[in-house]
């Protein structure tokens, strides 16, 4: 692989940017690999790649039935931050957030990563209960964030209307070490990375049934041939049900789609994240100048890429009321993804009834984040079969009771 370098950016301006190969290669199945993850959105890539640098098994196959990075790894509004209530979510969404941190030079490629800071406001009483609560926890479990008030949030984003038509300001959840990343650079730079270990990243591939005998996975059928394997990761999102019902097994997800938008490019008006949860509607500002806009999640199940219309209309009359000063602005795009939501707002990593076939899904609205985090630790469970990190996370918390509650930190907003 060619390392990215501002030494090779002036070397290849005077040869006429002649001189750079794929990021990546274009790789034809084999019949056979040690393991096959299906799924090359962010969670599945990092899978790969940790796989190769943290146990040296390389040998790998990543699927995808579209193009890598084109489900919710590329649709989502990119908001990074850890402020979880619960032990295990905390240490999984804090892990990942601090690769976030080093990830650019670790994956030698620009991932954007802005840690601006994610201001989530307390809008009632009992938010700012919930908030204070969750600083406190946050600050047991190592993890910085502080609760403030309406004076500290007029100073963050000087364009609030502390005093809405509904809800006034009384204060947020202020995490100055969260922020953004370029949502589609993660997955390119993970799939660089892969592909120079020798992994073979194949698009266009869909998996459409999983072979197995006497409990174990032997391989998957694709659009593009059979392919034999000694270990299956399943990292398909909003498309976990359907897999896992090909690999003969249930789970306990629904899939719904959830919807963004931006705007047209203005001048930068708000340097922070601003998630505003009573009123639901969330903002930030790209480098291009567009405001980024998370909007609601379907309440029924569905496959759409698109999203219910009257969900752009309550997420842009929730943000005018705080931000009035964006009234006048058209919307450029609007877009959705399908997202895979599990009863608790947690997810899943976890093996499955099948020995040698692992799931790692559920993260619903608010795996982006986690995707490095994510990855580190199912590599493990993947390599090991066994991962600290995902422990809590496994399928048996659904029999047992052992519930990992994050419907206030995950339910609607990220
Ligand atoms: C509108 C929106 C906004 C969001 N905002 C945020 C945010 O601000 N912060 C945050 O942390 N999270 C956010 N999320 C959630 C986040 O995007 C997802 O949790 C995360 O991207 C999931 O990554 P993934 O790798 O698991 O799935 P994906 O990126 O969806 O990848 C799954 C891949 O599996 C492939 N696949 C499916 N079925 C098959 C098959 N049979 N064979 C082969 N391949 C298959 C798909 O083509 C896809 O590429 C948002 C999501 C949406 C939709």
């Amino acid at each position: 692989m060619k390392r990215y370098s501002a030494f090779a950016l002036v070397r290849e301006a005077l040869n006429d940017h002649k001189g750079w190969t794929r990021a990546w290669k274009d790789a034809q199945p084999k019949d056979r690999y040690d393991v096959i993850i299906v799924g090359a959105g962010g969670h599945g890539l990092a899978t790969a790649y940790y796989l190769g640098k943290r146990f040296g098994i390389t040998n790998v196959a990543v699927l995808d039935k579209g193009w890598l990075g084109g489900g919710n790894t590329g649709r989502n509004t990119t908001i990074i931050r850890s402020n979880y209530l619960q032990d295990p979510s905390a240490a999984i969404y804090e892990k990942s957030r601090a690769l976030y941190e080093g990830l650019s030079q670790d994956l030698n490629y620009n991932l954007m990563f802005s840690p601006r800071g994610v201001l989530m406001l307390a809008q009632t009483q009992h938010e700012v209960r919930g908030y204070q609560r969750t600083a406190h926890a946050n600050r047991l479990q190592g993890v910085e964030t502080e609760f403030v008030g309406p004076e500290k949030v007029k100073q963050l984003v000087p364009i609030i209307e502390l005093n809405g038509p509904r809800y006034p300001v009384l204060g947020g959840l202020w995490q100055a070490r969260g922020g953004t990343a370029r949502h589609d650079a993660v997955a390119w730079g993970y799939a660089r990375a892969c592909s120079d270990m020798g992994m073979d990243i194949i698009q266009n591939c869909e998996v459409t049934a999983v072979r197995s005998d006497g409990g174990q996975v032997t391989g998957v059928e694709t659009t593009r041939g059979a392919i034999s394997c000694e270990k299956l990761g399943i990292v398909v999102a909003g498309h976990s049900g359907v897999l896992a019902e090909k690999a003969g097994f249930r789970l306990p997800v629904e899939s719904v789609a959830l919807q963004a938008l931006v705007s047209e490019p203005i001048k930068p008006c708000m340097d922070i994240v601003v998630m505003a949860n009573t009123v639901h509607g969330y903002m930030s500002q790209s480098d291009k100048g567009e405001m980024v806009i998370g909007g609601g999640a379907d309440g029924f199940n569905n496959y759409t890429q698109r999203g219910s219309f009257q969900h752009i209309e309550e997420t842009v009359r929730a943000l005018i009321e705080t931000f009035p000063m964006i009234s006048r602005l058209k919307m450029l795009r609007q877009w959705g993804g399908i997202v895979d939501m599990t009863g608790d707002r947690s997810p899943i990593l976890s093996k499955t009834p099948l020995g040698n076939c692992f799931i790692n899904c559920g993260w619903g609205t608010g795996g982006f984040k986690a995707i490095p985090g994510s990855g580190w630790g199912f590599a493990e469970l993947m390599a090991k079969g066994l991962a600290p990190l995902c422990e809590a996370f496994s399928l048996d918390r659904f029999p047992e009771g052992r519930f990992i509650d994050e419907s206030v930190a995950a339910g609607v907003a990220h």
